[in-house]
């Protein structure tokens, strides 16, 4: 059984259709990318799995159907979505934001074991613990959205364009740490534009075209597809 399934997903912005029909899975311990140009359908697809646009179909997690269930019961299931443009709290510092991700915890002690644990994957923001987020490079700032999104120990981490915006040396380290999580057993569905690192770190990959999946294949196999090539890797 897969750990996410999405089954004849249809999302809506008032009457405009932007997905129409799409069917995916992620399996326990997989990345998954999901690549396609702007417009595709790509972020439409990450919010209508965290109940933040209007649906029809469903969204399996677990077997369980979750697509009627409001944003933060979803986020309690285990479905941790860090969005594009990395929105930290740029008022609060590294740990405060860090705090707010793990709103639902009480325990002071497993707020502090989670936080060292986040610091393994991000040194970084151990050095920046008091700093405030806004105040921090965006490379920074995209390591800390993530970082909170692990402060609920989610079963699955939705990441939409993590790389975008920042220099080649810290996509690089993104990707790095992207690899990394998963090592660690973290499942991984990933929206990128830069289809071509994506299908490097991915297991599996889907093509999505306005609001439909183009293809589905292994990310190796996406990798050499000619048309997968010219159309996003040129
Ligand atoms: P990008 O990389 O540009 O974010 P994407 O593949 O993630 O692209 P989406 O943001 O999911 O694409 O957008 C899919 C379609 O839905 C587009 O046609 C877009 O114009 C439309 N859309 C997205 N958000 C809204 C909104 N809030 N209201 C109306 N239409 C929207």
């Amino acid at each position: 059984m897969s750990l996410l399934q999405l089954r004849r997903l249809h999302a809506f912005y008032g009457v405009i259709e932007a997905l129409k029909g799409i069917s995916l899975t992620v399996d326990e311990g997989e990345i998954v990318t999901l690549i396609g140009s702007n417009g595709a359908g790509k972020s439409t697809t990450l919010k209508s799995i965290c109940g933040q646009v209007k649906i029809q179909g469903s969204v399996l997690f677990g077997g369980k159907d979750v697509s009627a269930q409001p944003p933060h019961q979803i986020a309690l299931e285990g479905i941790a979505h860090v969005p594009e443009g990395r929105r930290i709290f740029p008022r609060l510092t590294v740990k405060e934001n860090l705090e707010m991700g793990a709103f639902s915890v009480k325990d002071k002690k497993q707020i502090r074991e989670r936080t060292e644990r986040a610091f393994a994957y991000f040194p970084r923001l151990k050095e920046r613990y008091h700093q405030q987020g806004g105040t921090m490079s965006g490379g920074e700032q995209q390591m800390l959205a993530i970082a909170r999104a692990l402060m609920m120990q989610p079963k699955i981490l939705l990441l939409d364009e993590p790389s975008m915006g920042l220099s080649p040396i810290l996509v690089e380290q993104i990707f790095e740490i992207i690899q990394e999580l998963n090592r660690g057993g973290m499942t991984i569905l990933l929206v990128e534009q830069n289809a071509y690192q994506a299908l490097q770190v991915a297991r599996r990959g889907y093509v999505i075209q306005t609001g439909e999946i183009l293809m589905e294949d292994e990310a190796k196999s996406l990798l050499s597809n000619e048309q997968v090539k010219e159309a996003y890797l040129a």
